[in-house]
């Protein structure tokens, strides 16, 4: 919203879910409801996989729209302003790096869309490390490199990019007490030093402080979590640009 805002567009923030869709209107109506008001640009974030798909097909063909998280699905202007993070510590060639990414990787969209960018710039090496009660079984985790211990993931690596556990996506079970989570799987000061002198922690927002990770990391030297937060700006700013420019 910030983005469009800053670009001058007239913003007309949505909660479909609070408003018409409690009444009962399906998605499909309140856009078209929207649209015949001369909305141009839906932004649309949701936690049902595929409605973003039949909203664009029953759209007009000239409305915009744009993915702000699409369901477990994908998450694609989160991963373009963490490739551009990683781009401003670590340079044009992701050949040379290993990049791990930990966590609840089963229900986030943001590892998803993540993962596909870090394959199309020939990341040299993709770990991936977590519950294995959270690690997809669809193919997602083609061509990373799954390691059990988080202690043997973090070592050596340049780029650390933590997951939340997304509870509410979650089946009751699938993994235990924070505590026990943050041993097996947290990012400490002391494992952080395993990896690279100069790498970079990531986490997409929001924190639990804590459970993946710990105060410490989050607000210290090798955090770059409040750049992505700001890169998250501009890098919206641009795609609605290029929407608007096509
Ligand atoms: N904010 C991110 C998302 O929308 C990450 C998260 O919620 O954990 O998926």
């Amino acid at each position: 919203m910030l983005a469009a805002t800053r670009l001058g567009a007239d913003v007309l923030p949505f909660d479909a879910g609070n408003s018409s869709g409690k009444k009962g209107e399906t998605a499909i109506d309140t856009m078209r409801n929207l649209e015949a008001m001369g909305v141009d640009c839906f932004i649309v974030r949701t936690a049902i996989d595929g409605e973003l798909r039949a909203l664009v097909a029953a759209a007009k063909p000239e409305t915009r729209f744009i993915n702000a998280g699409d369901g477990r699905s994908n998450h694609p202007t989160q991963a373009l302003l963490d490739m551009l993070t990683i781009r401003q510590h670590k340079g044009t060639d992701f050949s040379r790096l290993k990049i791990v990414i930990a966590g609840d990787i089963l229900h986030s969209r943001v590892a998803r869309s993540g993962l596909q960018a870090l394959k199309m710039l020939g990341c040299g090496e993709i770990r991936v490390c977590g519950p294995d009660t959270l690690m997809p079984r669809d193919g997602t985790l083609d061509g990373c490199t799954r390691m059990s211990r988080f202690d043997d993931a973090v070592a050596g690596a340049d780029v650390l990019m933590m997951l939340r556990l997304q509870r509410e996506r979650m089946e009751q079970g699938l993994v235990g007490e924070p505590e026990a989570y943050f041993a097996e799987y947290g990012l400490d000061l002391r494992r952080l030093a395993l990896a690279a002198p100069d790498a970079i922690v990531m986490h997409p927002g929001p924190m639990n402080r804590g459970v993946e990770i710990a105060d410490e990391v989050a607000d210290g030297a090798r955090s770059v979590i409040l750049e992505q937060v700001s890169n998250g700006v501009a890098v919206r700013m641009a795609v609605l640009q290029a929407v608007f420019a096509a």
